[in-house]
């Protein structure tokens, strides 16, 4: 359920010197004093989790009477608890930017900073009406870019206003006709290309500082049929280049078997849809690998693969075309995406006997309150363009990610990469998914008749198999008298159809296992909402890098593995005068692992694996495993050794998009060190 039972003390999640340093460098608002009447900083991670979890609550306040207060009180309650015990945290920019503007005004930083018992639904909603066009709490967004010059330019300030605003933005350039195609007027002019014009987001890339906390981030992609795509797959060979982008080629599920049948390709102008010219699949996916492990850019997004697991596939509105930067969130255009991450550091607890082991009814009850967390954060948030907010709300997306997975082995006594670790990630997978199914199916409950959200079409997604059962009335009758059996069959049964997405379907298989024993009645529930195409959410899934909230926490990325124990950092020193370089360890070294490092540089303890210690296929494996249940991306990278091949790398693409990968990034131990060398060898 939503109420998870306060408890009374919160434990202060033990903050290093590293995470409190970032939280005050970064993290921390400015704020109204009321005893001096200026502004002062934030100085407590209660203070930041307050002002974070009031205004997500805002949200709330739409939906309720004033007869409600207490629900609201309590959600409010049980989300900072969340915070502060350091269980769940969401994306940066929601840190950022919950209250931005208010917090400096006298009477709403009151507002902001009180306790919860003192709030009342007026209050909830006076900072809800009051929230400024700085309140972007999102990480993702991807916008399209048509083909034509002023549609162009369009979208090279749609990115700057979203970069403005702090989220990173991603667009598919292969509408562009390529280069040396014919510009339309007859004019006799010749097009310069998707990837000249990449250039021009990029210089927008540089100008714009988000509010000089970040960089900006860019996700530039081209389908692999077009025409530039050679001259794409190179784009940044050249240190420096497009360096706010991440790219990635849109492979076709065409090209992976072109490549395996050694079979030609063709690209298609965008000027005119005739074939401009055939490759051979083998030699295109092969340049693509060579480039990727030459310097692990560019990545690859399978995007049949997105496109088929999309729950609003049949809505015509909404197809994928591009990811957010970092690959996790697929979007279709003009939508973005919030993201959370729980943090398994915080379930692995000791039983009766001392023994630790993973608390997978408190991670479940978790993802189902974090669900509807991020599901506020769509209310509650300003949307950098209008259409972008109409479009988000019509299909309100949500990334519930991990982090610390890693690190939870270490705790629990497993090695990274092993098969019981396997078995653990595919137990995590199967119950984080079955818990944000059943969360966005009570969130319509919750919260009433939205008057924004489409129906998501699932509905027409479970079509054939009403027809089967003879209508929605024989359906519903079927629901009633539905056993565990005649359930398992209807899914076996929708497999075959191969309509359902994939992940819904891996999903829909391992809940009467996930459920446990009272599973019926909630999958009666949940077929019912299936049959009414009655979803809060259209994806509920990502797991992203978790790059700087993992350090909020002091937990290892994401599911990616620990790569250093010990590392050193020049830091200011205490007095202020000049600086010092400090020795951190990874925040589970005892004393007496420090001391072998210190001696020997290795650690004897074999759950002490890194990056490098696991093989390409161990990294396959684990991504594969929660591929099967995440409805969006993952952000993965699968790490090779220095003597990785060519064939090293394709061995790794062609396995993800076998077991079901949306996408995947390699990284091959040094080679983008080498990579000035190659430069000037080339120049
Ligand atoms: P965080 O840990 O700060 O919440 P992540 O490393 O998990 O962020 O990245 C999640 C997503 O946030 C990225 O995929 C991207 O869309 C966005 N993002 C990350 N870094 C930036 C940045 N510098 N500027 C804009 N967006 C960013």
């Amino acid at each position: 359920s939503l109420d998870m039972g306060l408890l009374e003390n919160p434990l202060v999640p033990r903050q290093s010197e590293n995470a409190r340093w970032l939280l005050e460098q970064r993290y921390y608002a400015d704020r109204y004093d009321p005893e001096t009447g200026g502004l002062r900083k934030e100085r407590s991670f209660e203070e930041f989790a307050r002002r974070v979890s009031r205004i997500v609550c805002t949200a709330e306040s739409l939906y309720r009477g004033a007869d409600d207060i207490e629900w609201i009180r309590r959600l409010e309650k049980n989300l900072f608890a969340d915070l502060v015990e350091g269980r769940f945290i969401f994306n940066s920019p929601c840190l950022f930017a919950s209250g931005a503007g208010m917090t400096r005004v006298p009477e709403l930083a009151e507002l902001i900073y009180r306790s919860p018992d003192e709030m009342e639904l007026a209050d909830y909603r006076r900072l809800y009406d009051n929230k400024t066009d700085n309140q972007q709490l999102f990480a993702c967004f991807v916008i399209d870019i048509p083909d034509s010059i002023e549609g162009i330019f369009e979208s090279v300030r749609d990115a700057a206003v979203i970069s403005k605003y702090g989220g990173g933005v991603g667009g598919n350039f292969g509408h562009l006709r390529e280069r040396g195609a014919d510009i339309k007027g007859g004019t006799g002019g010749k097009a310069s290309g998707p990837v000249s014009f990449m250039e021009t987001w990029n210089t927008m890339g540089c100008v714009v500082v988000q509010g000089g906390r970040r960089r900006a981030a860019l996700m530039g992609m081209l389908p692999d049929d077009h025409p530039d795509i050679e001259q794409f797959m190179d784009a940044k060979t050249e240190e420096g280049k497009l360096s706010y982008f991440n790219i990635s080629v849109c492979v076709s599920d065409e090209l992976v078997s072109a490549a395996r049948e050694k079979r030609s390709f063709a690209l298609r102008s965008r000027a005119n849809g005739k074939v401009a010219r055939t490759v051979q699949g083998d030699e295109l996916w092969n340049k693509l690998c060579q480039n990727a492990w030459r310097r692990g850019d560019p990545g690859v997004f399978f995007i049949d693969r997105a496109n088929a697991d999309n729950l609003l596939k049949l809505s015509g509105d909404f197809d994928i075309e591009s990811t957010n930067p970092c690959g996790e969130q697929p979007l279709p255009t003009y939508t973005s995406c919030n993201l959370g991450s729980v943090n398994l550091v915080k379930f692995v607890r000791p039983d009766e006997t001392g023994r630790r082991s993973f608390d997978m009814e408190g991670f479940m009850d978790q993802v189902y309150r974090s669900i509807y967390y991020l599901d506020l954060v769509i209310d509650a948030t300003s949307y950098p363009l209008p259409r972008i907010g109409e479009r988000t709300k019509r299909i309100r997306p949500v990334g519930l990610g991990l982090m610390g997975l890693a690190d939870a082995a270490i705790l629990s006594g497993d090695v990274y990469g092993s098969d019981s670790f396997k078995s653990f990630c595919d137990s995590l997978g199967a119950h984080m998914s079955g818990a944000a199914l059943m969360a966005t199916v009570d969130a319509v409950a919750h919260m009433g008749k939205d008057p924004f959200s489409e129906s998501f079409a699932v509905a027409k997604l479970f079509e054939g198999e009403h027809r089967v059962h003879g209508g929605e009335l024989f359906a519903r009758q079927w629901i009633k008298e539905m056993d565990l059996n005649s359930y398992r069959e209807f899914v076996a049964q929708m497999r075959s159809h191969g309509q359902v997405p994939y992940t819904l379907l891996n999903t829909l298989e391992v809940l009467p296992e996930v459920l446990g024993a009272d599973a019926l009645p909630e999958l009666k529930r949940l077929m019912t909402a299936l049959l009414e195409g009655q979803l809060r959410n259209s994806r509920r899934l990502s797991i992203a890098p978790t790059g700087s909230i993992s350090m909020i926490f002091d937990s290892s990325a994401g599911i990616e593995p620990n790569f250093a124990w010990r590392w050193s950092r020049k830091v200011m020193k205490s007095d202020g005068d000049g600086w010092e370089v400090r020795e951190y360890f990874h925040p589970l070294i005892t004393q007496k692992e420090a001391d072998e490092l210190r001696g020997s540089g290795v650690i004897s303890d074999p759950r002490y694996v890194t990056a490098y210690d696991i093989s390409p296929e161990q990294h396959v494996d684990v991504t594969g495993i929660f591929a099967r249940y995440v409805d969006s991306g993952i952000s993965k990278t699968v790490n090779l050794p220095s003597s990785a091949t060519v064939d090293d790398v394709r061995n790794v693409y062609e396995t993800c998009y076998d077991m079901g990968c949306k996408g995947i990034t390699i990284y091959r131990d040094g080679s983008r060190d080498n990579q000035p060398i190659e430069t000037k060898k080339e120049g």
